[in-house]
């Protein structure tokens, strides 16, 4: 977890819920700074209470729990036994309300969440913490989207700032990754000398809304201003509006692009979500269309059977060399060579497929992505669009690989 020395950059407020709310074209959310509910508790003598794991004089309750119970092996007990090889498990996840009752009111100002033992579509991706007088009324304390966790059972901790004391506070998990299943190991609450509250981790969001498209850019770096990010966002609101309207107008309308320095491949999509490595975007700050390939595996979604992955991953790179904007001369098509398969993926794949709309049916990405998404196989569908078997159309393509 990185920390920032300054603090008062962090994101993320009310305000944020505001802007979203009354539809912004942009908003950019920055230093939230205090909180402006004024609350019902006291901040008598704050300073003097030590930094402590309070979880356990707290009384916990779920909107949702476990079809087996609370008690049951993966039951809402197990988020708060201490014992991060068990895991609390929600099944048929909306949202969930996590609500910690104490006796007394508490000053809490950081909690820490404990991935599961596997599946990561089941992380929680946007969350809410509240805190609350009379459990009726909350007050919103602190609001995450875009959260990253590479590690199974593992300790993520995160701090706010908040100077009043609540009997109540919630974890509201607002949205997953992927699955319709939510888990966690343990969420635990952390009492904080005012002295010792800070604002991590840091991390940015711009939510950017046009045409029916809403994109959320949520910056995990330290860096607070990214070359790249108004080249990602033209790329994402020029060429998605085409495919959604060429292939699929189905396909999910609210994108996450997250920027993400822990991740040290190129790029990704996950559920609603395209990941973006920090350090190959710093190096290549022009190439927008890395955005293109993978917009495309959002309009793939809901392909039928058992569909190769090296023809999605085909398909995606023939979108990024027909739709894609900025081209650099880095990213071109492969000449052919013999020893060369349509099955090859990504960029071989994708020439084929260039080859054939040239040279056999003009719109045949567009026909397969429509058969792909009805069940039917895809060497059905070579036969029965080209009258030939995939094979024998390699084969031509072969004999005069010319585009
Ligand atoms: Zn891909």
């Amino acid at each position: 977890m990185k920390h920032l020395k300054t603090t008062k950059k962090i994101l993320l407020s009310l305000s944020l819920i505001l802007l979203l709310a009354i539809g912004c074209s942009k908003d950019t959310v920055r230093n939230p700074g205090p909180d402006p509910d004024p609350g019902s508790g006291t901040d008598s003598g704050s300073n003097n209470i030590p930094e402590l794991d309070i979880t356990s004089k707290a009384t916990l309750t779920v909107s949702k729990d476990n079809p087996d119970g609370p008690n049951g092996v993966e039951g809402s007990t197990k988020l708060v036994d201490g014992d991060t090889t068990t895991k609390f498990l929600i099944k048929d996840f909306t949202t969930a309300n996590i609500d910690f009752k104490f006796d007394s009111a508490k000053l809490v100002a950081s909690y820490q969440f404990t991935t599961g033992n596997d599946f990561d579509g089941r992380d929680p991706l946007d969350w809410k913490f509240y805190g609350s007088n009379d459990g009726k009324s909350w007050t919103l304390l602190d609001t995450r989207m875009g959260m990253q966790f590479r590690h199974r059972r593992t300790n993520y901790r995160f701090y706010f700032k908040n100077d009043k004391y609540y009997t109540y506070y919630r974890w509201q998990v607002v949205k997953l990754y992927q699955a319709d299943m939510f888990q966690a190991s343990e969420f635990r609450l952390f009492q904080m000398p005012p002295g010792k509250q800070k604002l991590a981790p840091i991390y940015w969001v711009d939510s950017t809304e046009k045409d029916g498209l809403k994109l959320i850019f949520v910056n995990h770096s330290e860096k607070e201003n990214l070359a790249y990010q108004s080249v990602l966002t033209h790329t994402f609101f020029t060429v998605y509006p085409e495919l959604l309207k060429e292939y699929n107008p189905e396909a999910v309308k609210r994108v996450y692009f997250i920027i993400d320095p822990t991740y040290d491949g190129v790029a990704y999509s996950f559920g609603d979500v395209l990941v973006f490595s920090y350090d190959y975007m710093e190096g290549h700050p022009k190439e927008g269309d890395v955005a293109v390939h993978e917009i495309m595996h959002k309009v793939q979604n809901g392909y039928k059977g058992s569909v190769p992955s090296w023809l999605i991953e085909g398909m995606a790179d023939y979108v990024r060399y027909r739709y894609g904007i900025d081209n650099p001369d880095s990213w071109a098509l492969p000449d052919y060579s013999s020893s060369q398969n349509y099955d090859d993926s990504y960029r071989v794949t994708a020439r084929f497929l260039v080859w054939i709309e040239n040279h056999k049916e003009k719109n045949f990405v567009k026909l397969l992505d429509t058969a792909l998404r009805k069940g039917t196989d895809y060497k059905d569908f070579w036969i029965q669009t080209l009258g030939k078997s995939i094979d024998d159309i390699w084969t031509a393509y072969g004999e005069s690989p010319a585009l």
